[in-house]
């Protein structure tokens, strides 16, 4: 028989467990992030504290830093020490752009993506590694002369446009701007809710990118204008790639601290790892996202 102080008890055992199960499914609910670094041409030292920073204030990361030998032509005692354990992740966050990485990190890393992993490519780590047949096919498009490979753009009408190899511009990029990114798969769970035109706070727009550039999923683009020594087209700003049963994300915003302020920006970002993750996005676009005509930044460089 249950006597009232019983159900109390019973009351108080329930709550407590349903509160446990509460916390404990937040707990699971974390995704794991690796982040790697350690060496590029931007300042990677002030980046990755704050990729780091804001994924984990986002509540649905953990964030783990791997840092290459940062010497150039590092003893191979050092190359060594740097074998992540890419299994054990979520998702993959490439920072780094510098010299290739030894060919079993190679394999590992082509395999997690083969059998279901997630990776995001952010701006200069797509410069990495021209020698890197399977990179090239996981990123589509990289920081490459116009003799690497295609381009791909997009028209007005949204279609991609494809250049060949040895015709139109290379990599490159004009003075640093505000400019705007306009989503071209307002369906695809990283960009559901984000303003079709949005404007991004200072930063190199990236034209003339080249690849391969198969499976282009392209998100988002910005227009490259003549008066910032541009290529007069829509240069593709965020997109994915799949690889095996895996996914890859690159996005090419992202130059600087300054650049990685922008709400935007941090948004693509956040989604985008858990998109690389899971393929399903629960992170809400913030109120304070920008707007077509107003940047969005927040003040506290985190
Ligand atoms: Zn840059």
């Amino acid at each position: 028989m249950i006597t009232p102080r019983r159900f109390v008890s019973l009351l108080v055992l329930c709550t407590l467990s349903l509160a446990f199960a509460a916390n404990t499914a937040t707990a699971v609910e974390k995704l794991s992030v690796l982040l790697i670094d350690g060496q590029n041409n931007h300042n990677w030292r002030a980046t990755t504290p704050i990729l780091k920073a804001f994924l984990e204030k986002s509540g649905r990361f953990t964030v783990d830093v791997v840092t290459t030998p940062t010497a150039k032509k590092a003893p191979e005692a050092e190359w060594n020490q740097f074998r992540p354990a890419f299994a054990k992740y979520d998702v993959i966050l490439s920072n780094y752009n510098g010299e290739l990485w030894p060919a079993s990190v190679q394999k590992d890393l082509e395999k997690y993506l083969a059998d279901g992993g997630g990776m995001v490519v952010v701006h200069a780590a797509n410069n990495a590694f021209p020698q890197w047949g399977e990179w090239n096919k996981m990123i589509g498009l990289g920081w490459r002369g116009n003799g690497f490979g295609e381009r791909v753009t997009v028209d007005d009408a949204g279609n991609q446009v494809r250049t060949k190899k040895g015709k139109g511009p290379g990599a490159g990029h004009g003075p640093q701007h505000d400019f705007s990114i306009i989503v071209r798969d307002r369906k695809h769970p990283v960009m559901e809710g984000v303003p079709a035109e949005w404007l991004h706070a200072k930063d190199e727009l990236y034209h003339g990118q080249r690849g391969p550039g198969l499976n282009m999923n392209i998100l988002a683009t910005a227009y490259s204008a003549k008066d910032k020594r541009g290529t007069e087209t829509n240069e593709p700003m965020v997109w994915w790639i799949p690889y095996g049963k895996g996914r890859v994300f690159t996005t090419v915003m992202g130059h600087a601290a300054y650049s990685m302020t922008c709400v935007g920006f941090r948004t693509i970002v956040n989604r985008g790892c858990e998109w690389a993750a899971t393929q399903k996005v629960t992170l809400p676009v913030p109120k304070n996202f920008p707007k077509a005509d107003a940047v969005s930044v927040v003040k506290d460089g985190k």
